[in-house]
């Protein structure tokens, strides 16, 4: 037993007990999905990487991590490759939204009152506000006003200074980042034993038209599954994204969780 790990689920309960009372320990939680990521990567890249952001902010502020969402909502086309792609194992929206709300109460129930959503996959995105709309409108319902949930995606923290180094011919966007440079980065510095970069398929950046097709066109998505080649990858562009990522994830939480010595105002 450890009872020095910021992974929640690795405490015993007495222990997980004394972290939590008192609400000041926040839990962090990574929402990924299973999805697939080209020929080169495996299907829980968007699981891996928010699990190790978490892991780092939390060891860096005294928080807990919980154990990671490794389902995610339906991948779409134009931001993952869509759903049609075997492997690729998705949650209905009003699945996931009840999920994570169950989560959000639990962890309430426990004591926590300070909660991050650390997301790993761009389609959760809207499921997890409602989901935390849901959960903190019960609570609130159970006299728990209290609770304040954090949500964030880390891609959003690499700033222009990074983007610059890591995409010196020119950033394209983070939607078809899907197995492209910025996880496949990730991956070589964090998870290499994972990665097959002789398997990645060299191909131009997809393009799309302004609007979506359903049921999904497979012929729009690039056949390897991957949104831009991610040939440019390197363990060193990762360390960059890694560091970027975790110091913007850190001072975020310790101003949201009033780790600054800042007087928490009164509500
Ligand atoms: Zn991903
Ligand atoms: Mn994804």
């Amino acid at each position: 037993m450890i009872s020095d790990t910021v992974f929640a689920a690795e405490l015993a309960w007495p222990d997980y007990q004394r972290r939590v009372q008192g609400g000041a320990v926040p839990i962090l939680i990574p929402l990924g999905s299973m999805e697939q990521h080209g020929h080169h990567m495996p299907m829980h890249v968007d699981v891996l990487l928010p699990t190790e952001f978490a892991r780092r902010a939390a060891s860096e502020i005294g928080a807990l991590v919980a154990p990671p969402f490794t389902y995610g909502y339906k991948s779409q086309q134009k931001s993952g490759g869509g759903n049609f792609f075997p492997g690729t194992t998705s949650l209905d929206g009003v699945s996931l939204i009840n999920a994570l709300k169950d989560v959000v109460k639990e962890f309430a129930r426990h004591g926590i009152r300070n909660i991050c959503i650390v997301n790993g996959h761009f389609e959760n995105s809207w499921f997890i506000v409602e989901g935390i709309d849901l959960a903190l409108r019960e609570l609130k319902w159970s006299g728990i006003n209290d609770v304040k949930v954090v949500v964030l995606s880390y891609w959003d923290f690499v700033d222009q200074a990074s983007i610059e180094k890591i995409y010196p011919d020119g950033f394209l966007g983070w939607d078809i980042e899907h197995g492209g440079v910025l996880e496949t980065s990730l991956m070589l510095l964090l998870h290499p034993n994972l990665v097959s970069l002789q398997n990645a398929v060299e191909h131009a950046p997809a393009t799309f038209p302004p609007y979506d097709v359903y049921p999904s066109k497979p012929e729009w998505t690039p056949a390897s599954g991957t949104l831009s080649s991610p040939k440019e990858a390197t363990a060193e562009k990762g360390e960059i994204l890694l560091e970027v990522c975790t110091r913007g994830i850190v001072a975020a939480l310790r101003k949201e969780f009033n780790f600054e010595g800042d007087v928490v105002a009164a509500e």
